[in-house]
C-alpha cells in the first residue's frame, strides 16, 4: 500500500486519517491506515490542522457552536466586560448556555456596583487564507482518496496521477502560498436543519466533489456555513465562478443529485 501524498509505501502506518478533524465535529470521515502514511498523518496534524484549528476565527466557531474536541473540551475564549475588563469565558459543553466567566477582582467590585453588566466576545475575523487553503488541499485529496480506496487499483491510478501532484505538495509542502479559494456564506451558522424523521439537527461540516461539464474538479466543504472551495486541477478558482453564474449561485451541496435532498432548512 502506498500513502496518497507522498506515495511511498505504507503498509506499515496504524494511523487513521480524519479527512475533517474531529475537533470539528467529524466522527465519520476517516481513512484506513495507510491510505495516508504515519509521517504524513504527523504532519498534517501538526503543521496543517493544528494552525487552521488555532486561529482566533475557527477557535470562535467552535466555542459559539459548543463543538467539543476529542477530549470532550471546548476552547476558552478572552472575552470583554463592559465597558472594558478583561473576561475570560469557558462553557460546559453538554449545556451550550452555562458556563463560567473569569473576571478580576476589579471588573466584580464594578458589576457589584452597577448591578450587573454585559460581556463581549470580539468579532474574530476569517481565519488567515495561507491556513485555509492547504487545510482544504489536504481534505480535498482526502475526500477523493475516500471514494477510491476499497478499489486498490483506482486507490493507486489516483495516487499517480500527475495532474494532483501540485494539489497534494500544496498540502503537503505548501510550496505554492496564495493558492487561492473560494469563500461565501450559504446559510446562517447556528440553522438547524431537519432530517427525514423530522428530528433537528445542526450542519457542522460536510463536504462534495463537484465534476463540472467542462471537466475541472473542485472540492466544496461546508464549515458552520461558511462554503469553501479549491481546485483539484491547479492554483485558479476561475471555474467555480463560472459554475455558480451558470447554475444560480447554488451551493454543489444542495444541487444536481441533491435534489431531492432529504435535508431542508427551518424557517
Ligand atoms: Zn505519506
Amino acid at each position: 500500500m502506498r500513502c496518497v501524498f507522498c506515495k511511498n509505501d505504507s503498509s506499515d502506518s496504524r494511523s487513521l486519517e480524519h479527512i475533517i478533524p474531529e475537533s470539528l465535529g467529524n466522527l465519520s470521515h476517516i481513512l484506513p491506515p495507510g491510505v495516508v502514511c504515519d509521517k504524513c498523518n504527523n504532519y498534517f496534524a501538526t503543521k496543517v490542522e493544528k494552525p487552521f484549528l488555532e486561529t482566533d476565527a475557527i477557535r470562535q466557531l467552535r466555542f459559539q457552536q459548543s463543538v467539543p474536541n476529542k477530549r470532550g473540551r471546548l476552547p476558552e475564549m478572552e472575552g470583554v466586560l463592559l465597558p472594558g475588563f478583561p473576561a475570560i469565558l469557558r462553557k460546559f459543553p453538554k449545556s451550550p448556555f452555562e458556563g463560567f466567566i473569569g473576571l478580576e477582582p476589579r471588573a466584580i467590585r464594578h458589576l457589584i456596583a452597577s448591578d450587573g453588566g454585559k460581556v463581549i466576545l470580539p468579532y474574530a475575523g476569517d481565519p488567515p487564507e495561507r491556513f485555509v487553503s492547504r487545510f482544504l488541499a489536504k481534505a480535498a485529496v482526502e475526500a477523493m482518496a475516500a471514494r477510491l480506496f476499497h478499489n486498490s487499483e483506482w486507490l493507486d491510478s489516483f495516487t499517480d496521477e500527475k495532474q494532483f501532484d501540485e494539489i497534494r505538495n500544496h498540502a503537503r509542502r505548501g510550496e505554492i502560498p496564495d493558492w487561492p479559494f473560494h469563500v461565501r456564506r450559504i446559510y446562517d451558522m447556528a440553522a438547524k436543519w431537519v432530517d427525514e424523521e423530522g428530528k433537528a439537527i445542526q450542519l457542522v461540516n460536510e463536504y462534495d466533489i463537484l465534476k463540472t461539464d467542462w471537466d475541472e474538479w473542485f472540492f466544496v466543504l461546508a464549515l458552520f456555513g461558511l462554503e469553501l472551495v479549491i481546485n483539484y486541477g491547479g492554483p485558479e478558482i476561475d471555474g467555480y465562478q463560472r459554475w455558480l453564474n451558470e447554475n444560480g449561485h447554488r451551493s454543489p451541496l444542495y444541487t444536481g443529485k441533491n435534489n431531492d435532498d432529504p435535508f431542508r432548512l427551518l424557517g
